[in-house]
C-alpha cells in the first residue's frame, strides 16, 4: 500500500513535472509559409550593362524596385556557349548547363531523322490556336526537371505552373515538362497559342483573349521614342548610323519613328513578323500574363504557383539595331515600365510580400561587327563559304590523294539540301560528320577532326576549335573559360563533331545585323536579381550565374532541387 502510494506519487509528480516543463517550453516556430507565387521575369537579350547605362531613367516601381528591394549580382555570367535563347531559357529554371538539359541551341541537327529541328518542335502534337499546318511545340527535348516540375511533385500537383512568352521556346522551357501550360504568340495566326502536349483545347479565357484580336490593334502603329531625343543621343549616339540597315521590304526604316505594317495591307504574317520587332508584343504579353494570373487563380493559396514571363521584343529589336542603338535603349525603358505594370498587378492580386521574384536574361549581345570594326575592336563577319571551302579542300587533299572523280570525300561532312542547294551541316558553330561514309572509307572521327580543326584555325577570325573526342574525354581545362563554356554547351547525342569559336566581335556565317552565341562577356554577362521573403536586399559582388537561380529558389521553397542542378545556392543574400 505504501509502495503503491509512493509509486503513484512519483508518477503524479513526474507527470506534473513533464507537463509543467512542456508548458514552459518555448512554442516551436511554425515552419514559415512558402510564398504563394514564384514569378520569373526574363528579358530576351538583356545585357547587365543596360541596368547601368539606362538605369537612371527607369520608373520607381519597375526594375528600380527589384534593384532596391531585391538582391542583385553584378558579376553574373552564363558559363556555357552557345549563348542562345533556348539554351539560356533551358538553364534558368533547371539550374543546369545545356550539357545536362540537352538544349544545346535554338535548333540543331537531329541525326535520327536527318533534319534540322528546333529545341521544342514536336511532330507528335497538335498546335492549338496556330495556323493550319503549324508545327506544334512542347518541352519533350528538355532533359532536366525545373523548379515548377519539382513544386508540382512536392504538392501532389496542387501547384500551378504556367509559362508565357512571344517565343515558344521561351514559354515552354522555363515552365518545364510537367507544367500545366505554356503559351506563346503565333506569327501565322496572330493568336496566343499552345499545344496538345498540355491539353486538348485552349482554355476558354485564352480563346476569349484571342477573339479580341490583341495583335491586330497594333497594325500601322507608330513606335516613337518614349523620352526626348537628347536623352538617347547622350547614351547611344545618333539614331541612324551606317551599320543599322533595315531592309525596305519590311516596310520600316532604320530610324525613328518605326511604322509597324510589315509592308502588308492588313494584319497577316508579314505584319506579325514586323510586330515581333516592336515593343508592342511586350504590352500584349503583360495583358496576357494578367489574364493568366486572374483566370488560373495563380498565387491564391499556400501551394506555391509558378508564372514565368519572357519578353521577346528586346531580342528582335537588338538583332536589328545592336546594343548601342536608340531603339534598344527605348525598348529597354519601355520594358522597365511594362515590368512595373506587371509587378503592380501582382502586388494587388497576390501581394509582393507573398511572391518570390527572379529577374534575368537568356543571353547578351555583341556590338554590330561593322560598328566594332569602326571602333578598332576587330569586328568582322567570317564567311561561312570561306571556312567550309578551305575545310573541304583540306579533306580532299588528305583522303583523296589519287584524285578520284567523283571525289569520295565530298560527303564526309554531313550535307543536306536547302532551297535546292546541297550544303554542309553547320549549326551553332558545330560541324557534323557523315558516320556511314567515314565507316565505308575506314576514316576515324578523331583523324578527320584533326584535319578539320587544323584547317579551320588557318582561317582569319577563327580563334578556337574543339573536337568531339576531346570534349567527350573531358580533355579540356576548367581554368580556361572558353574551353569550359564549350564543354558546358556540348551534349554528345545532339552536338556536332567539331565546334568552332570565332575571335571576339566576329561572327561566323551570320547575315543578321547583330547577334550573340559566343562565350565572351558581351554575350554572357546578364542580370541576376532575386527578391522576396528570406532575401536580403543589396548589391552582391560574388560571382554568380542565372544557373544559380533554380538552386536558390529550391532552397527558399524547401523543395528538391531540379534533377541536374549545377548552380550554387546564393547564400550570401539569405537572411540569417
Ligand atoms: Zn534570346
Amino acid at each position: 500500500m505504501r509502495r503503491r502510494t509512493l509509486l503513484s506519487l512519483v508518477l503524479t509528480v513526474s507527470v506534473f513535472l513533464s507537463s509543467g516543463a512542456s508548458a514552459q517550453r518555448q512554442p516551436q516556430p511554425s515552419t514559415p509559409k512558402r510564398p504563394r507565387l514564384v514569378l520569373l521575369i526574363v528579358v530576351d537579350q538583356f545585357r547587365y550593362d543596360y541596368l547601368d547605362r539606362f538605369g537612371d531613367l527607369f520608373a520607381a516601381n519597375g526594375l528600380r524596385r527589384l534593384l532596391r528591394d531585391g538582391a542583385s549580382w553584378s558579376q553574373s555570367n552564363y558559363d556555357h556557349t552557345p549563348t542562345y535563347t533556348a539554351p539560356g531559357h533551358g538553364t534558368i529554371m533547371t539550374g543546369a548547363y545545356p550539357a545536362e538539359t540537352g538544349i544545346i541551341g535554338n535548333e540543331w541537327l537531329d541525326r535520327a531523322s536527318g533534319t534540322r529541328i528546333t529545341s521544342v518542335s514536336d511532330d507528335s502534337r497538335k498546335s492549338l490556336g496556330g495556323g493550319p499546318n503549324e508545327i506544334a511545340s512542347s518541352p519533350w527535348r528538355l532533359m532536366a526537371s525545373t523548379i515548377g516540375d519539382e513544386l508540382r511533385l512536392a504538392t501532389n500537383d496542387r501547384s500551378r505552373v504556367i509559362g508565357v512568352s512571344v517565343k515558344d521556346r521561351s514559354a515552354i522551357l522555363p515552365a518545364g515538362r510537367h507544367a500545366n501550360a505554356a503559351y506563346w504568340f503565333s506569327t501565322v495566326s496572330g493568336n496566343m497559342v499552345s499545344s496538345s502536349y498540355y491539353f486538348e483545347q485552349l482554355p476558354a479565357w485564352v480563346t476569349a483573349f484571342n477573339d479580341a484580336k490583341p495583335a491586330d490593334k497594333y497594325f500601322g502603329a507608330k513606335w516613337e521614342r518614349l523620352l526626348p531625343e537628347d536623352e538617347y543621343v547622350k547614351r547611344t549616339g545618333p539614331d541612324n548610323p551606317a551599320w543599322e540597315v533595315v531592309a525596305a521590304s519590311t516596310g520600316d526604316t532604320s530610324g525613328f519613328p518605326h511604322t509597324i505594317t510589315g509592308n502588308a495591307k492588313a494584319p497577316s504574317q508579314p505584319f506579325y513578323w514586323a510586330l515581333d520587332s516592336s515593343p508592342f508584343t511586350n504590352d500584349m504579353l503583360v495583358s496576357f500574363a494578367q489574364q493568366a494570373i486572374l483566370n488560373e487563380r495563380l498565387g491564391q493559396d499556400d501551394d506555391t504557383d509558378v508564372l514565368t514571363v519572357s519578353f521577346s521584343a528586346n531580342d528582335y529589336v537588338g538583332h536589328r539595331f545592336g546594343p548601342y542603338s536608340q531603339e534598344v535603349m527605348d525598348v529597354t525603358l519601355r520594358t522597365d515600365r511594362q515590368i512595373a505594370t506587371l509587378l503592380d498587378f501582382v502586388d494587388a492580386r497576390v501581394g509582393l510580400a507573398n511572391t518570390l521574384i527572379a529577374f534575368t536574361a537568356d543571353h547578351g549581345v555583341s556590338p554590330i561587327p561593322e560598328h566594332a570594326a569602326a571602333l578598332g575592336l576587330g569586328g568582322a563577319r567570317v564567311k561561312f563559304t570561306d571556312v567550309m571551302g578551305k575545310i573541304q579542300a583540306a579533306i580532299s587533299a588528305r583522303y583523296n590523294m589519287q584524285g578520284k572523280v567523283p571525289d569520295p570525300t565530298g560527303d564526309y561532312l554531313l550535307r543536306f539540301s536547302e532551297a535546292g542547294m546541297s550544303r554542309e551541316w553547320y549549326v551553332n558553330n558545330n560541324i557534323y560528320f557523315n558516320y556511314d561514309v567515314l565507316r565505308r572509307d575506314g576514316v576515324t572521327i578523331e583523324d578527320l577532326s584533326q584535319v578539320v580543326c587544323m584547317t579551320a584555325l588557318t582561317v582569319s577570325g577563327i580563334a578556337r576549335c574543339f573536337t568531339r573526342t576531346q570534349l567527350m574525354r573531358g580533355a579540356t581545362s576548367i581554368t580556361d573559360p572558353i574551353e569550359r563554356r564549350v564543354l558546358h554547351g556540348f551534349y554528345p547525342a545532339r552536338s556536332g563533331d567539331v565546334v568552332l569559336v570565332a575571335d571576339p566581335y566576329k561572327y561566323i556565317a551570320e547575315t543578321i545585323t547583330a547577334t550573340h552565341g559566343s562565350p565572351y562577356s558581351y554575350d554572357t554577362h546578364v542580370p541576376t536579381i532575386i527578391m522576396g521573403v528570406g532575401i536580403k536586399p543589396g548589391q552582391y559582388y560574388e560571382p554568380a550565374s542565372p544557373a544559380d537561380i533554380a538552386p536558390t529558389l529550391a532552397a527558399l521553397l524547401r523543395i528538391t532541387p531540379p534533377s541536374n542542378v549545377t548552380g550554387r545556392v546564393l547564400l550570401e543574400a539569405f537572411r540569417k
